[in-house]
């Protein structure tokens, strides 16, 4: 067996070898970004390129994702590594898709291309003689909790059962033979990894009655609805201190259309996001207390349709340490957050690292601010060639000789659950409940 420096040194060739092309990659798919479960050209351009590099793609999971395996041949355990294809929709961002408003403003542009990366960094170093087990390239739709109406249509239709594509993906099987997994992130902050929120959804629907605006009195008005609850909603937050990282935050996806129309319709999408399970439930029943009595208090009718979101994101600590080797084997001396501060943000990896150990790890790239119109990929080479760089490398200190390292990590299941238990789970948040109003 040859040294694992060796066999180190020969990924990151092959992989600067091709950053032409995977800048190209990355390029490309910012410029042509789709929004959760509407990636069809960017899935279809990933695969290709998988193909071109003599891999099988196992395609249309959870909708546009794929999977693709690089298998070493010797036994041992079968490690994910993940990119997402889905972009945000932000119109006013400056490069912006002009007709659908999508912008990849999370950078998810960059895990997508490192799908490619790691296959090149594996494949074309030669390194898989000396490893064992293998490993599953999964392009992940739908990662931004975005369009929940659109969803919700796509869950009505027996399209889907999650929001979100990973945990999707999950209830599809197409982790049933993972073991452990792991996915990098693009920042403008450091390398590193930390623990994130879990989240809900809620759709809110208030039904009044329309009826001329110079005559209010002959109408009820669901605007009014959408007023109370969003107050009753912001006093909600009196009850949490800094330390509960409860965050609350949505918008109004319709509030009627004339301004000399009372409007009989008006609706909301929220997003309830905390720490654990618990706090998820008590979280989403104050809300729905308070959006029902705000819903009363207009003499409007109400349907909340909550569907579950993310899980609550626990890192593994000892493939977080193996991330964190295999940075300063890449990037000697660069600063490296060990889960030492908490994201009150989300990720479907939450949902992954709940049924296998997983690390959630970040890259830099970028500078502004994620999620606005400011994020720019201003480090090119380390969004789309590092990145790809840290996964193959990741993959190397794992499943190098017999896989020691991953084998042992795999077994660190505590506080996981199984996949019936972990769907068993997420389905008790999915429901409809409906307040009428009755004079
Ligand atoms: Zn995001
Ligand atoms: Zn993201």
């Amino acid at each position: 067996m040859r040294d694992i420096n060796e066999l180190r040194a020969a990924i990151k060739s092959a992989v600067d070898a091709e950053k032409e092309q995977l800048i190209e990659i990355g390029r490309h798919i910012w410029k042509n970004p789709e929004p959760g479960y509407r990636e069809v050209k960017t899935s279809k351009y990933l695969v290709e390129k998988l193909k071109a590099l003599g891999l099988q793609v196992k395609e249309n999971l959870a909708l546009t994702g794929f999977r693709a395996d690089i298998d070493t041949g010797k036994p041992g355990p079968t490690l994910a590594i993940m990119g997402e294809l889905d972009s945000l929709i932000i119109p006013t961002h400056p490069e912006a898709d002009k007709e659908t408003g999508a912008i990849h403003a999370c950078g998810h542009n960059s895990s997508a291309t490192a799908i490619i990366g790691t296959a090149i960094g594996l494949l074309k170093s030669g390194v898989l003689n000396d490893m064992s087990g293998k490993i599953a390239l999964i392009a992940t739709p739908a990662e931004e909790g975005i369009e929940l109406e659109y969803r919700l249509v796509l869950i009505r239709e027996g399209k889907i059962g999650s929001i979100a594509g990973k945990p999707q993906l999950i209830r599809e099987g197409v982790f049933d033979d993972v073991d452990l997994a792991y996915m990098t992130h693009l920042t403008s902050g450091n390398f590193g990894f930390n623990d994130h929120n879990g989240s809900i959804q809620k759709i809110v629907t208030f039904k009044g009655k329309s009826c001329h605006a110079a005559s209010p009195q002959n109408g009820i008005n669901a605007q009014n609805a959408v007023c109370l609850a969003q107050n009753a909603i912001a006093f909600m937050r009196e009850k949490y201190s800094n330390s509960d990282k409860i965050r609350i935050h949505g918008i109004i996806s319709y509030c009627g259309n004339s301004s000399n129309v009372i409007p009989d319709e008006a609706r909301m999408e929220y997003m309830l996001r905390a720490p654990s399970i618990p706090e998820l439930v008590a979280l989403g029943k104050r809300f729905d207390n308070a959006v029902t009595h705000a819903s009363l208090a207009a003499e409007c009718t109400c349907t909340i349709d909550t569907i579950s979101g993310y899980m609550p994101l626990f890192d593994n600590m000892k493939l977080g340490q193996v991330l964190k080797d295999t940075v300063e084997y890449l990037k000697p001396g660069a600063p490296f957050n060990f889960n030492n501060s908490f994201f009150s943000s989300c990720t479907d990896m939450g949902d992954v690292a709940s049924i296998v150990p997983g690390v959630h790890g970040y890259c830099p790239g970028y500078s502004g601010a994620s999620h606005s119109a400011s994020m720019h990929i201003t480090d090119e080479y380390s969004s789309y060639v590092t990145m790809s760089m840290l996964n193959a490398e990741l993959c190397l200190n794992l499943l190098y000789g017999d896989a020691a390292t991953a084998k042992e990590i795999a077994t660190d299941r505590k506080g996981l659950l199984s996949i019936p238990e972990y769907i068993k789970l997420i389905d008790q948040f999915d429901g409809s409940i409906t307040s009428e109003y009755k004079e």
